[in-house]
């Protein structure tokens, strides 16, 4: 039988709620037989993160272990060389049977800047994308992606057949959390709890995590 693989990339910095209810919430609706929170190395697209890739992957392992479906892969920072997202695709593939299902899950914001990305346009190639509506969605795509949406999309998710090759937009408990605003409140001294699981929080506390500098 074909498998059901989802994945999550992020810079997980640190991982939270947002990050774990969707994955979970995308696993039980496409019935996945895992889902894999993937940790970057050295992202692309934004700034260093503030702590170091072994600290956030060992944030990630806390937040899922013992959490199945959920499972984490460190592929990303093994490699010694920018996580391309096509790269981790091409790579999964390659563990996989030709017909095993892949599906690359996309908050709103990653997915509008999609166009963005190193051969983005083989992304589909290799898997199916989800895109988790975020509540601060707009509701249309960037004029870049429409054709790509019109061509690609299904409205119904639950009919996505294939390995990989179409989009399908995801609804989620909306839950308006951000790592950003997280580390803020960690450097202001503010409390995070039950904005990411307490593990997670544990791990922050005894290794002194996103504390501003005290001089
Ligand atoms: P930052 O605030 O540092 O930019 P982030 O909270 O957006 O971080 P990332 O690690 O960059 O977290 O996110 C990884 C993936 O998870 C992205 O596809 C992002 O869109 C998605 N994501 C992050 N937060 C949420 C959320 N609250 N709800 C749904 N998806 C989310």
């Amino acid at each position: 039988m074909a498998k059901r693989i989802g994945i999550l990339g992020g810079t997980f910095d640190p991982v939270h709620i947002g990050h774990l209810r969707g994955a979970l919430e995308v696993a039980e609706q496409f019935g996945l037989d895992e889902l894999r929170l993937i940790p970057s190395a050295r992202p692309p697209h934004r700034n260093t993160p503030q702590v170091s890739a072994a600290d956030r992957l060992a944030m990630v392992e806390q937040a899922v272990a013992g959490l199945p479906p959920l499972t984490v892969d460190d592929r990303e920072l093994r490699r010694d060389k920018p996580s391309y997202s096509i790269d981790t695709l091409e790579s999964l593939r390659a563990e996989l049977a030709p017909e095993d299902q892949l599906f690359l899950l996309l908050g709103w914001d990653a997915f509008c800047g999609l166009p963005t990305w190193h051969r983005w346009e083989e992304l589909l190639d290799h898997c199916h994308i989800l895109v988790l509506q975020r509540p601060d969605a707009d509701s249309e795509p960037p004029e870049s992606l429409r054709d790509l949406v019109a061509a690609r999309s299904i409205n119904d998710p639950q009919a996505l057949t294939g390995p990989s090759g179409h989009i399908a937009f995801v609804w989620q408990t909306p839950l308006e959390v951000s790592a950003t605003q997280i580390r803020q409140r960690l450097a202001s001294g503010r409390s995070v709890r039950f904005l990411v699981p307490d593990a997670v929080l544990a791990y922050i506390n005894a290794h002194g995590l996103y504390r501003a500098p005290t001089n």
